[in-house]
């Protein structure tokens, strides 16, 4: 399917954002956005990029009653060399199709996917910002929008790519989280939406994390519905914990979001000689070792940090600290490694970064 560009008239873009030290995250975004509509019976029609606007929805559209609606996150990098990067970007577009599957939704086609999203990165280049560890958030995103109450899927369909620059996750270096340990709550149960990427998912995680918040903490540590006894993520991110020389992470067992970081992580980790093991880890096992102090380190992972320190656990009333409350080793040189590899600045030996458009020729030799 061919996409048609509309682009928006020069008098109508916006100012792009001055200051690159205030950009945060998920405020601003671009000047056009892409969009493509489904049918049943007729399929996908109508692929466009066109100026950014809102959406006219009948008020049943089924998105906005039955919560069938999912989406990615990856971002783009600009190069020292202002090349742009996507990484590893057919990860997000199989995962896209499996949380249709799960939720009833019409897979899209991932030919149309992956050029509609460089399509849109390319026309909104200039947007890309430039200094360390910012890059472009890229939101794609499907919403039923048939105009009919009643719990059926929907016959119709709406999916969208939104693209923004977003700041540096770390402009002050790494600060390690305080995990607030929820037992009352639960984000996902096995058979859930957990392991798929639905919008119901951060609705039903938002209570216990305004919970962790009133508690001084900086994010929940999730445990598993059934039992309540081993960890399954940390917020919207995957969770690792070195123990001993190990490094340990909860297997996705039904409930827990198959992560490209932890995917990365994993393979990252295993590349520098670490052992890498996917097993069931008890909240009785994290406070114990980091009592015992064979818990050396415990970080998230995900597109947003990349990888996020976990510098105490705040369960049954008491704290606990996880290497000493700093950022560990391993940590940092995970972070450091995916982070090169995002922006072009050292080899990839796993072939995870695509190139969507060259960079300036590097002068070779110096002026005379
Ligand atoms: C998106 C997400 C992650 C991290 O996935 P990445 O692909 O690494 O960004 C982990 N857990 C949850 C619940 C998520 O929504």
């Amino acid at each position: 399917m061919e996409i048609k560009i509309k682009e928006a008239p020069l008098k109508n873009k916006k100012a792009k954002p001055g200051d690159e030290s205030k950009l945060g995250f998920g405020k601003i975004f671009t000047d056009h956005f892409f969009n493509v509509k489904y049918k049943e019976g007729r399929g996908w029609y109508d692929a466009v990029i066109e100026p950014y606007r809102k959406l006219a929805l009948d008020p049943t559209a089924m998105c906005l009653h039955y919560g069938q609606e999912i989406f990615e996150g990856l971002k783009a990098y600009r190069g020292q060399d202002d090349a742009i990067y996507l990484f590893r970007p057919s990860e997000n577009i199989k995962r896209m199709n499996a949380s249709a599957e799960r939720l009833c939704m019409p897979p899209m086609d991932e030919n149309l996917f992956m050029e509609a999203m460089k399509a849109l990165v390319i026309l909104e280049k200039d947007w890309i910002p430039h200094g360390e560890g910012t890059s472009m958030y890229i939101r794609p995103t499907m919403i039923a929008t048939e105009a009919a109450l009643g719990v059926h899927p929907s016959l119709e369909y709406l999916f969208f790519i939104v693209v923004g620059p977003v700041g540096a996750y770390y402009p002050q270096g790494f600060s390690p989280t305080k995990m607030y340990v929820s037992e009352e709550y639960v984000r996902a149960v096995r058979g859930g939406i957990g392991n798929v990427k639905a919008a119901g998912n951060y609705a039903a995680s938002l209570y216990a994390s305004r919970i962790a918040t009133n508690m001084g903490c900086t994010q929940v540590l999730w445990l598993d519905a059934a039992e309540k006894k081993y960890v399954e993520e940390v917020g919207t991110s995957n969770v690792f914990f070195l123990i001993g020389d190990e490094l340990v992470t909860p297997p996705l067992s039904g409930s827990i979001l198959p992560g490209v970081t932890r995917k990365s992580v994993i393979k990252l980790a295993q590349h520098l000689g670490i052992k890498v093991v996917e097993r069931p880890v008890s909240i009785d096992e994290v406070i114990q070792t980091s009592l015992k102090g064979s818990l050396k380190e415990a970080f998230a992972s995900g597109t947003a940090a990349i990888i996020s320190p976990v510098g105490q656990v705040h369960f049954r009333g008491k704290e606990y600290l996880i290497n000493g409350g700093k950022t560990g080793t391993l940590a940092e040189k995970l972070y450091n490694e995916i982070l090169q590899i995002q922006y072009g600045m050292k080899e990839d030996p796993f072939e995870w970064r695509i190139k969507i458009l060259d960079g300036k020729e590097k002068k070779k030799g110096k002026k005379q």
